[in-house]
């Protein structure tokens, strides 16, 4: 079974890396799954183990709109009418999928608009369906689910509407996409910023919990999480000095400097060489606002 403990009545189903996600699962009185990214047949076996069925689901809570981490919702709401919970600004982007799509960058004038959507399709089948967002939640705002309370911490960075659960009662924190994995921080879309996503980390590791659940490690619980998250938000700094000794030694353009892939180790699908021109944009900008390279007619160069 692919699943593990980690308090009393709560578990986290491994999904894993991307296109998956850990499925955090709280077995109450309702039964709530917060981003149902999990394979859908380990959540089966899952609820199986405990006499469950994924029509007893009775909450979702999605983290963020990434489809990897909410894939199944729409689906588990077919099937028990569970209601849906998101935070403000991911709700209308649930309510629907075109400005999900923009908010994303895959407007439709973007060339990879078809790859990525096809990619979704295969990989997340469900995360562009047509749902509906039952209750909103926002920062600082409780859920109580029989004796345990979920408080929202609102993360932005990653994505702007990106969010972190604590669970009070045992002083942990489901942390999505926060995810301490060796990857490192992942902001490739237009509105990601490399900026929140540092303040959210220090956010994090200003706080004391017992530990913290990462959406995509295969060993779910980090409790030594503070230098963990220090090595995460280090690959900020190792990327950035990637861009610029990039441009130092001639690149000009996002194209050029993407020739030799510094984030991904090989770019041969269009969706992840779109990832990685977003990301490299986001380090540009920092790079010519902290005054180390400049901007001419589109082409860069050292300041
Ligand atoms: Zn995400």
């Amino acid at each position: 079974m692919n699943s593990k403990e980690i308090a009393p009545q709560i578990h986290a189903v491994i999904g894993g890396i991307f296109p998956f996600c850990n499925t955090l699962v709280i077995l109450g009185e309702d039964l709530l799954v917060v981003d149902p990214g999990c394979s859908i047949e380990s959540l089966r076996r899952f609820l199986a183990t405990h006499d469950k069925e994924l029509r007893d689901v009775g909450t979702v809570i999605l983290s963020h709109i990434h489809p990897d981490h909410i894939t199944h919702a729409v689906r588990l709401n077919r099937l028990s009418g569970c209601r849906i919970a998101a935070n403000e600004i991911t709700a209308p982007l649930f309510n629907e999928k075109e400005r999900m799509k923009e908010f994303l960058g895959f407007h439709k004038a973007n060339p990879v608009r078809k790859p990525w959507e096809n990619l979704v399709n295969e990989r997340m089948y469900g995360a562009l369906d047509e749902g509906q967002i039952d209750e909103v939640l926002k920062n600082g705002d409780k859920f109580q689910l029989d004796d345990i309370t979920l408080q929202v911490i609102m993360t932005p960075g990653h994505l702007p509407d990106h969010m972190c659960l604590e669970i009070l009662n045992y002083n942990l924190l489901f942390a999505a996409d926060l995810d301490c994995t060796e990857f490192g921080p992942f902001y490739g879309h237009p509105r990601s910023s490399i900026d929140e996503f540092k303040k959210s980390i220090k956010l994090v590791q200003g706080r004391n919990y017992e530990g913290i659940i990462s959406g995509h490690l295969t060993e779910p619980v980090v409790t030594n999480y503070k230098p963990a998250l220090e090595a995460y938000a280090r690959q900020f700094d190792i990327r950035e000095d990637l861009v610029h000794s990039a441009i130092i030694e001639g690149a000009r353009t996002i194209d050029d400097i993407t020739m030799t892939p510094i984030i991904y180790p090989s770019l041969t699908n269009p969706v992840f060489l779109q990832f990685e021109k977003w990301m490299v944009e986001h380090h540009v900008s920092n790079l010519i606002a902290i005054g180390l390279i400049e901007e001419k007619d589109g082409h860069f160069k050292e300041a």
